[in-house]
């Protein structure tokens, strides 16, 4: 059995079910089907120009060797500049580290201090790869589920309620993927509270959507509301979502010295330093124009408004108003125990998914996979044609149950 040569912690993981659901789409198109990709986790735009030329220069000018593990200074001085100018946060480029996306972060800053037993709070609906990761940190992932009459939203109760003496980690990640919530500055201020009285607990903010918002005031952090927690709080963030950047790998930590100063030890033992010609990428997008932000912002506020409008008008889906990130997360309870034209009854989220694809072509992701049913991810980093077809599609084939 080959199965055995692999670490049992390694063995209770997964592959991320969304990139199983975008393979699966990306199968069903190459046998010839109809595909509407409402699957995708990533910008649809391209890294703008002058980012793109910047890494086009640090390449002639040879900037293609090692670089310090945890980034250039110049980099690191840009994010410090960041979080002032866009957080109020003061951090010295010491206590910032530039990883190979923020997902790399993320997980390094698991290995770093999970032990067996630990535990890492993560409320769900969650980001597919944070209870994976905890598990391949050989971690116990506790889920804590929030639901859609607290918005999604972790509230004071639930988390006084999931805290125990083994809690290491509590994972925030606002605004949210799936669900687009993002929290207040009263409702972090309340999370505090609870924290407070939990010296132990480690927070990790997730804060890759912080520019894809749509009030007009900045994404309000955790540490705005509670400075107090600035020793045991680790920021995470990135270039990928806010500048169209995916494919670049550039994210980056914030946060305490020993955590820093163990991420920098983990990280140079193992991948060194991220992408010399993406940290200079990196740097153009963190110091040059911004004003593209808010206009991609702007663009997926249109989206989401029509996702909106044409999913609500679908007799048994539903889906609260996202407010931020790049996605719908839509209740799909009211389809459950419907029969289909093949006499097949719709037991989950992951039938009615199912469903869709195979009778319309229609690319979501199941919301089981997400931690919380039954719902539906659908994706609005897309042209909004393709949201239209989609929903055209959808409203179809639920006319046709019976
Ligand atoms: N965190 C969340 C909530 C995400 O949705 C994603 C990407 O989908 C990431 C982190 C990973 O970002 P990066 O591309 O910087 O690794």
């Amino acid at each position: 059995m080959t199965s055995s040569r692999i670490a049992d912690r390694v063995r209770r993981i997964k592959q991320s079910p969304s990139s199983a659901a975008a393979e699966r789409a990306a199968e069903l198109r190459r046998q010839g089907k109809d595909i509407v990709n409402l699957v995708v986790g990533e910008p649809d735009f391209d890294t703008p120009a002058h980012i793109r030329h910047a890494a086009a220069a640090a390449i002639e000018a040879g900037q293609t060797r090692y670089t310090a593990t945890a980034g250039t200074p110049a980099l690191r001085q840009a994010i410090a500049a960041k979080f002032k100018r866009e957080n109020g946060l003061d951090y010295a480029p010491n206590e910032i580290i530039a990883t190979c996306g923020a997902k790399h972060a993320i997980f390094n800053a698991l290995a770093i201090t999970v032990q067996s037993g630990d535990e890492v709070l993560v409320p769900a609906p969650y980001w597919v790869s944070y209870p994976d990761m905890v598990l391949a940190c050989d971690g116990t992932p506790v889920i804590v589920p929030c639901v859609e009459a607290d918005g999604f939203k972790l509230t004071p109760t639930t988390l006084e309620r999931a805290i125990t003496p083994r809690t290491k980690w509590l994972i925030l990640n606002s605004p949210s993927n799936p669900t687009g919530a993002t929290y207040t500055i009263d409702e972090l201020r309340a999370l505090a509270t609870v924290l407070e009285r939990h010296p132990q607990v480690l927070v990790m903010t997730d804060d890759i959507y912080e520019h894809i918002r749509f009030g007009d005031q900045p994404t309000p952090h955790l540490l705005n509301a509670a400075p107090a927690l600035r020793e045991r709080t680790l920021l995470v963030n990135g270039v990928s979502k806010t500048y169209a950047m995916t494919g670049w790998r550039i994210g980056y930590a914030a946060g305490p010295a020993d955590l820093v100063g163990a991420l920098d030890i983990l990280q140079s033992q193992s991948t060194s330093n991220p992408s010399s010609v993406s940290q200079a990428a990196a740097l153009a997008a963190l110091t040059g124009d911004q004003s593209f932000v808010a206009e991609f912002a702007e663009v997926y506020r249109r989206r989401r408004d029509r996702g909106l409008a044409l999913i609500n008008a679908i007799p048994g889906l539903s889906c609260r108003t996202p407010d931020g990130a790049f996605y719908l997360f839509i209740n799909c309870g009211g389809l459950l125990g419907r029969t289909t034209p093949e006499g097949r009854v719709l037991e989950s989220d992951i039938d009615v998914v199912m469903y869709f694809l195979e009778s319309t072509g229609v690319a979501l992701v199941a919301g089981t996979a997400y931690g919380l049913s039954p719902y539906m991810r659908m994706s609005i980093a897309t042209s909004v044609e393709t949201i239209e077809e989609g929903c055209r599609r959808m409203a179809g084939a639920v006319t046709a149950l019976r």
